[in-house]
């Protein structure tokens, strides 16, 4: 690696009292390869540095020369980046052409070149070297992997079963009249289809969720930039949220013009509008633990009462699906419930042994699925997986998925209704949720409502007196539609 930065440190004054005392200060400074020089109001730097990093040094500097200027009755007014060129190995070349903000690159021969030029203390202060630094790395990385499918490996599969018909149940439902498209992947469920989607909700938790103990909490539904920076969703997937806009104001005054439009063109005037609106800081939910990750943030658990099993049902997932929606099944609003454990590595893996238990006993006694489990791992992990051993091989995701037979081919056709995953410390540690002596881990489980639905219809049918009696009853008497003339 090499650090050769050059840079200036504006003074309140003319330097050149100082003179003196700075160069005494550098015969005894051992870090880095430094070159300086008093010019007006300005001292230049110029650090050449191979270990340490030079935006590290030049601070150091910083916080020592104060006083020394300071006894000449000069102050120091920050620094200022002129130009800083950083060189750093990288594994592999990369396969295309790759730009990151605020800095120039170049590649050869396993050598990455940043230079970034005009810039402010911040680039200094606040990391942005250091992750400069990993972007660019994480950018090759992620040549490497493009395009190709995440990790599938078989755990377990049920026997094959005779279904009862082979259509589309979300086509069945639209044709009753039960579920109705509310704009883009949004249904309106009319009583028979919610009475089929909360007994699906009512059997998860009465057959999984409390006997494992879980306790429910309810979480609002907007969440917090901030929050999603933790988790990593916000650059993970910004472009699957829904945004979240204040108005500016709520005073009559300020919306009139907006809806003097409204009421002489009945329609929304978008300019208006934006007019009135503020930046967003906020979006949907698109999954629950983060929420209840950022209501834990900062506290201790007390050792004696882990693991710490709660779930939530409330909130509805939203997100920007692009292609391949269809009916119920990939939808831009969702209901699921979700879990979440945080306890001891061992208390994770054991819960994560009763959940299968349970869930199984769902899909076998009460659903009577033909269903399977899968070990999946984002082709990104599967190296952290392999380098990392028996640790990382404790963490993962495990997916449900049903098959469905009205698509056809059953070596291929199959959905995911829900998941369990063990992430280990990434979310306590970006929450600072601790506990007295051990190590934390985490983990969730987020249950599709709707995927169990459409996996139950596509392979039970639609009518009640063939559904299975572990399923009737849950559900009961199905209510009927309202009457439409
Ligand atoms: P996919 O790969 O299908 O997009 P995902 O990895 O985005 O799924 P997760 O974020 O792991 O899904 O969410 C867990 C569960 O939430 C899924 O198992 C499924 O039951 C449900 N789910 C996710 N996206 C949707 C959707 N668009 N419509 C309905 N249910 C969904
Ligand atoms: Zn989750
Ligand atoms: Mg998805």
């Amino acid at each position: 690696m090499k650090f050769d930065l050059k840079c200036s440190i504006s003074l309140s004054r003319d330097g050149s009292d100082a003179k003196k005392s700075v160069e005494e200060f550098f015969k005894n400074f051992g870090e880095g390869d430094i070159k300086w020089k008093i010019g007006g109001e300005s001292l230049f730097l110029h650090i050449i540095s191979h270990d340490k990093r030079s935006h590290q040094i030049v601070l150091q500097l910083y916080k020592r020369l104060a006083p020394i200027f300071g006894r000449h009755k000069i102050g120091m007014r920050g620094i200022h980046i002129d130009e800083y060129e950083i060189e750093f190995e990288i594994e592999k070349n990369p396969l295309h052409e790759i730009s990151i903000p605020f800095a120039t690159l170049e590649f050869h021969n396993g050598i990455a070149r940043m230079i970034i030029k005009d810039k402010g203390e911040e680039f200094l202060r606040e990391g942005y070297i250091d992750r400069m630094i990993r972007l660019v790395r994480e950018k090759i990385e992620k040549q490497y992997y493009e395009g190709k499918k995440e990790y599938w490996q078989l755990l377990w599969q049920s026997e094959e079963k005779e279904h009862a018909w082979d259509r589309d149940p979300s086509e069945e439902m639209q044709r009753r009249g039960w579920i109705k498209l509310m704009g883009k992947g949004k249904w309106f469920y009319f009583p028979p289809a919610a009475a089929i989607m909360r007994a699906m909700e009512r059997i998860a938790i009465e057959e999984v969720i409390r006997p494992l103990g879980f306790k429910e909490v309810i979480e609002p539904m907007h969440v917090s930039f901030e929050t999603w920076i933790k988790t990593g969703h916000l650059e993970g997937m910004p472009g699957e949220i829904y945004y979240i806009c204040e108005p500016k104001s709520r005073e009559a005054e300020e919306w009139e013009r907006f809806v003097d439009l409204l009421k002489i063109t009945r329609r929304v005037d978008e300019e208006e509008l934006m007019k009135n609106l503020k930046v967003p800081k906020e979006g949907v939910c698109y999954a629950q633990c983060p929420n209840i990750y950022a209501a834990l943030a900062g506290r201790t658990l007390a050792e004696d009462d882990l693991p710490l099993l709660l779930f939530e049902r409330s909130t509805p997932s939203d997100r920007y699906e692009a292609g391949g929606k269809h009916g119920i099944e990939r939808v831009d609003e969702f209901h699921r419930i979700e879990i979440v454990y945080i306890g001891t590595k061992e208390q994770l893996l054991q819960l994560r042994e009763k959940l299968i238990e349970r869930y199984g006993h769902v899909f076998d006694n009460i659903l009577e699925l033909e269903w399977r489990m899968a070990k999946v791992t984002p082709f990104y992990l599967q190296q952290a997986g392999i380098a990392g051993g028996e640790e990382e091989e404790a963490k993962g995701t495990i997916d449900f998925e049903a098959y469905l037979p009205y698509r056809g081919d059953r070596s291929k056709e199959w959905l995911e209704i829900q998941n369990i995953s063990i992430v280990g410390e990434k979310y306590v540690k970006a929450f600072n949720i601790k506990t007295q002596k051990s190590q934390l881990w985490s983990g969730c489980s987020g249950i599709g409502l709707e995927r169990w639905m459409v996996a139950f219809l596509a392979q039970k049918g639609m009518e009640p007196d063939k559904w299975p009696e572990g399923f009737r009853k849950y559900v009961g008497e199905l209510p009927e539609m309202p009457k439409f003339l």
